[in-house]
């Protein structure tokens, strides 16, 4: 093959829709609707129709809408929030940000997925919420764990960053807890053309919070109610959100049929894949896959032109960052296991079939 084939490759997916996307981008421009607004509106309306939920809330990112989140669920200074050690660092910002402590738990080893049977053990009497994360886009055990919130009087919160369209027992997720949050980073399954987030709930309250608190405090122009935030979602994204959220659904179709063909076509015993409950549907925004020797792995890998990354390569746990909590190495050894193993193999919904049965043929190849 000509080129290397990269892990993500977003060129493909934005020259299909440059005209449709330059097209919204005039209007935002005609109507100088730079800041929340009409367009932000209007893919909030769209999102929220799309997941099923009552309400959706367009922010300026990810990282943001978890710390929202927090903050509308009145957890602050003093109050711990459990989280799987296993996912992307913003899920622990969120609940950082908002002056609380993030508590880990391990993930399962075969499903990669918050392990809802170590939950228990992590709850003290300052716990206030679980934040389960739909990771690599696919959805974890969420009736396991919401009835251990139920049990405890605990809030649940989806973190569904990766997770656009996933579906749990065949409903979207981004409804079965209080809330439910969103990035819509460029390289997300619905990503913006710029930086974007959002969250998902059907209770009202939690909306006009939310709406205050990301407008710096305020209902009422220059009147401020709260200490509030800049975290509005600006125009450009949401129009251009408004046109990428008609193509999702075919785009998360063609990453299942990609992840099928994986999952079919792998046959290398040194390869381990993800292991998918039957209630799971996911939207497979990694394709992520565990091998001893991985550096060797990536290695053949890029021999052959195919570059793979690692999603990710040291557990929250273990950051620096968080180095005060005074965890260990040997704390949770399946998101040690998975961080020190992981490699995500090439997916995006533009890669052919040719590609994909070449990178199969090299992945079967390693020795
Ligand atoms: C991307 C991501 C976030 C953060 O979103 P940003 O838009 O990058 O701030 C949070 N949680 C998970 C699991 C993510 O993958």
């Amino acid at each position: 093959m000509a080129d290397k084939i990269n892990c993500l490759d977003l060129s493909g997916q934005h020259q299909q829709i440059k005209n449709e996307i330059f097209e919204a981008f005039e209007k935002v421009y005609e109507k100088t609707a730079f800041s929340g607004g009409l367009f932000v509106q209007e893919f909030e309306q769209k999102f929220s129709n799309y997941i099923g939920s009552d309400y959706s809330i367009g922010v300026g990112n990810g990282t943001i809408a978890l710390h929202l989140a927090m903050l509308a669920l009145g957890i602050g200074a003093g109050d711990e929030v459990i989280i799987p050690a296993n996912t992307f660092i913003a899920t622990a910002w969120g609940v950082s940000h908002a002056g609380a402590t993030p508590v880990f738990v391990d993930c399962e080893a075969d499903t990669w997925e918050i392990d809802a049977s170590k939950i228990e053990a992590a709850i003290t009497s300052k716990t206030k919420a679980v934040i389960g994360v739909h990771l690599y886009g696919q959805p974890f055990d969420i009736d396991a764990v919401k009835r251990i919130c139920d049990k405890h009087n605990l809030f649940l919160v989806e973190d569904a960053a990766q997770a656009h369209g996933a579906r749990y027992k065949g409903k979207t997720v981004g409804v079965f807890g209080e809330m439910a949050c969103f990035s819509f980073y460029p390289g997300k399954n619905l990503g913006a053309c710029g930086e974007a987030g959002g969250i998902t709930t059907n209770n009202e309250k939690y909306v006009k919070h939310i709406h205050s608190l990301r407008n710096h405090g305020s209902t009422e122009r220059y009147y401020h109610d709260e200490i509030g935030y800049n975290y509005r979602m600006g125009g450009l994204e949401g129009a251009s959100l408004s046109v990428k959220l008609n193509y999702l659904e075919s785009w998360n179709n063609r990453r299942r049929e990609i992840s099928k063909k994986y999952y079919a076509g792998i046959t290398n015993a040194k390869v381990k894949l993800q292991s998918i409950p039957s209630y799971a549907d996911g939207v497979h925004h990694l394709f992520v896959v565990t091998v001893e020797y991985k550096e060797a792995f990536a290695k053949h890998l890029s021999d052959n032109d195919i570059n793979a990354a690692y999603h990710y390569p040291v557990p929250c746990h273990l950051q620096k960052a968080y180095s005060s909590l005074g965890y260990k190495i040997g704390d949770f050894p399946n998101s040690e296991y998975l961080a020190t193993h992981c490699v995500s193999l090439p997916m995006y919904s533009e890669l052919t079939d040719k590609e994909v049965e070449f990178i199969i043929d090299i992945i079967n190849k390693f020795q």
